[in-house]
Order: structure tokens, then C-alpha cells, then sequence
């Protein structure tokens, strides 16, 4: 089929819309994921919804909501071992994901479905998605980026400085457990897209493309969310492409296209860093003060050509060798 031709397809047409809110979706919980360095976390969860999919498909009841009951339990899970941090954590968790795909695969073995039905939840099988499945899409995908989006500022600084967030009074445990659903929702909604092998890849990819160009919070979170809707309506339309000479899933395709992006922009983020290293070097981290600092006419923002440094709840300004940080009508000094 031509290019054009591809859009009028109904099967088509569902794919792009859930392709789209999983494109979306995963890098806006990614780059929080990215910034806790919890890059693999998503896959830990993807590995443990593959039982999920597998009790649906055993059941009989439908996959998606099986695997979101068991993705939010495992990524819970997770988070619980993950936050008494103690050197078990690390092969606890281990356990947890080999027994996750490993009885996944014994339960879908003893539903009698073929392994042909679960490789397209494991690496992605769009074109058997149906109109309930996109809805499900839809909606998940937007409790995601609305929660994501609308909670920005706590989140980032629970994810940026737990200390500091607590000692500001947050309620870390509940934004940590918060973002842990919300990536296990996310592995759901991207399940049929990427797949639950290669659904992490689309969370955290887009990010670290974003960062090499970007500097502050809010414009890695857009140039990812960018990036990874890029990816994902790309990938789906090469794979769907050249399907009708060979077989290629959507998962691979997609990930494929969001590596490609972070290769072509890596060069230009090591440039931007090293200029950026030549010109402001500037001191670490000042205890948190109230110095209200001099007349300052200059508006600090986003392109101001001033380097952003999140610090806690807030974004430092670097300017003449100190930081400035926006407070109502003045800058402190940090
Ligand atoms: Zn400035
Ligand atoms: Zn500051
Ligand atoms: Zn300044
Ligand atoms: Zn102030």
C-alpha cells in the first residue's frame, strides 16, 4: 500500500491514534523516572505484566485490565523494596521480573494460546488492536499526562531532591507510590505499541534525547513528549510499510526511530555541554538562603541563554559566576 493509502485503513487508523497517546504518555512519566535514575524501572514492570496478560488470556477476561491490576501490584512492589534501599533490594527485585515473564509464559502456555498471541503484547502487534482497546488507550494515556503534567512541580521535586521535598513538607512516600502507578499504567497503555519488552525504551529514550539540547524541566518534558509521539507514528508507519514484503512489529520499529533521534543528537548536546562548561563553570550547590540579590532588570527564562540548574522546587539562573532563583517580584541568590 502507498503511504496515503495506509491513512484510510480502519486498522491503520486505530493503530495511529493509540500509537499517538503512547508516544505521548510514556516520556511524560519517563522523565521522571529518568530524573529518580530509576531508567529501568518500567521494565521491571513490563516484565511483571506479562503475567497479567497471560492471566487474561487464561480467564478469558481482557488483557489490558488483567495487566494493569498486576503491573500497579509489581510496580508497588517495587517501589515498597525500592525504598527500604537495602542491598537485598537489588536481587528481590530480580527475582520479581524473571518470575514475572516466567510465569507468564507457563500461564499462557496452560490457556492454550500460542506463543504467536503473546509476541505481539511482548514486542508490540498494533493491527489486531481493536475500537475498545484505543478507547482503554485513551483514556489511561490521559489520566497519565494529566496527573504528570498538573502535579509537575511536586513531582520534579520529590524526583529532583527528596530531602529537600520533605523537609518542604511534600508527602514523598505518596508522590514516590504515585509515580509508580503511574509507570505501571503507562506500560499498559504502551503495551500494544512497543510491547511490554520494549515499552521501557519509549520512557526513557525521548528523555535522554531531550536532554541533550534541552536545559530546564519543563522543555526536556515537551521536547520528549515530541520526540516520542515522533517515534511512535514513525515506527508504526515503517512497520506497517514494508509488511507487505516482510513481518516487522511495531515495538522494534519504534524503538529503532527513537534511537535514531538520540544519535543524531547527541553530537550537538556534547558541543552545547562543552560550551556551556567553558563558559559559566560556576560553584556546587549553596545551602538553601534569602539573600535577595541586587537590581535586576533581566527576566530569567527558559531561552534567556542563562544556564538552568533545577535545584529542589524551583530553577537557578547561572549569571556572573552565582545562581538566581525567581521569588514572587525578585531573585533570591542561591
Ligand atoms: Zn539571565
Ligand atoms: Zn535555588
Ligand atoms: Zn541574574
Ligand atoms: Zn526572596
Amino acid at each position: 500500500m502507498s503511504l496515503l493509502e495506509m491513512f484510510t485503513y480502519p486498522f491503520m487508523v486505530k493503530a495511529l491514534i493509540a500509537a499517538f497517546f503512547s508516544g505521548l504518555a510514556s516520556p511524560a512519566i519517563g522523565t521522571y523516572l529518568v530524573q529518580k535514575r530509576l531508567s529501568l524501572m518500567g521494565d521491571g514492570i513490563g516484565h511483571v505484566a506479562v503475567t497479567g496478560v497471560a492471566l487474561g488470556l487464561l480467564t478469558g477476561a481482557s488483557p489490558t485490565w488483567t495487566a494493569v491490576a498486576v503491573a500497579i501490584l509489581g510496580a508497588v512492589t517495587i517501589e515498597l523494596i525500592r525504598e527500604r534501599g537495602n542491598t537485598n533490594g537489588d536481587l528481590a527485585l530480580a527475582l520479581l521480573f524473571y518470575g514475572g515473564i516466567a510465569a507468564g509464559l507457563m500461564i499462557t502456555g496452560i490457556a492454550g494460546q500460542s506463543a504467536q498471541t503473546l509476541n505481539s503484547f511482548l514486542f508490540g502487534g498494533l493491527l489486531s488492536i481493536n475500537w475498545g482497546d484505543v478507547f482503554v488507550t485513551i483514556v489511561l494515556a490521559s489520566v497519565v499526562l494529566l496527573l504528570c503534567i498538573g502535579l509537575g512541580p511536586q513531582l520534579f521535586a520529590v524526583a529532583q531532591d527528596a530531602e529537600f521535598a520533605r523537609v518542604a513538607g511534600l508527602r514523598v512516600r505518596f508522590y514516590n507510590l504515585l509515580v509508580a502507578v503511574l509507570a505501571a499504567v503507562t506500560v499498559t497503555v504502551a503495551m500494544r505499541t512497543v510491547g511490554l519488552l520494549l515499552v521501557s525504551a519509549l520512557m526513557v529514550v525521548p528523555v535522554a534525547t531531550a536532554q541533550q539540547v534541552t536545559r530546564s524541566f519543563r522543555t526536556t518534558l515537551a521536547a520528549a513528549m515530541g520526540l516520542g509521539v515522533f517515534a511512535a507514528l514513525a515506527g508504526l508507519i515503517i512497520s506497517a510499510y514494508v509488511s507487505s514484503t516482510v513481518t516487522v512489529q511495531s515495538g522494534p520499529s519504534i524503538v529503532l526511530v527513537a534511537l535514531g533521534c538520540f544519535v543524531l543528537a547527541w553530537p550537538t548536546g556534547s558541543l552545547l555541554r562543552r560550551r556551556q562548561r567553558l563558559r559559566e563553570p560556576f560553584a556546587p550547590l549553596a545551602p538553601l538562603g534569602h539573600e535577595i540579590s541586587d537590581e535586576h532588570p533581566h527576566q530569567h527564562g527558559d531561552d534567556c541563554g542563562h544556564p538552568a540548574i533545577p535545584h529542589g522546587d524551583h530553577v537557578d539562573y547561572v549569571h556572573n559566576g552565582h545562581r538566581h532563583a525567581a521569588h514572587g517580584e525578585h531573585y533570591d541568590e542561591h
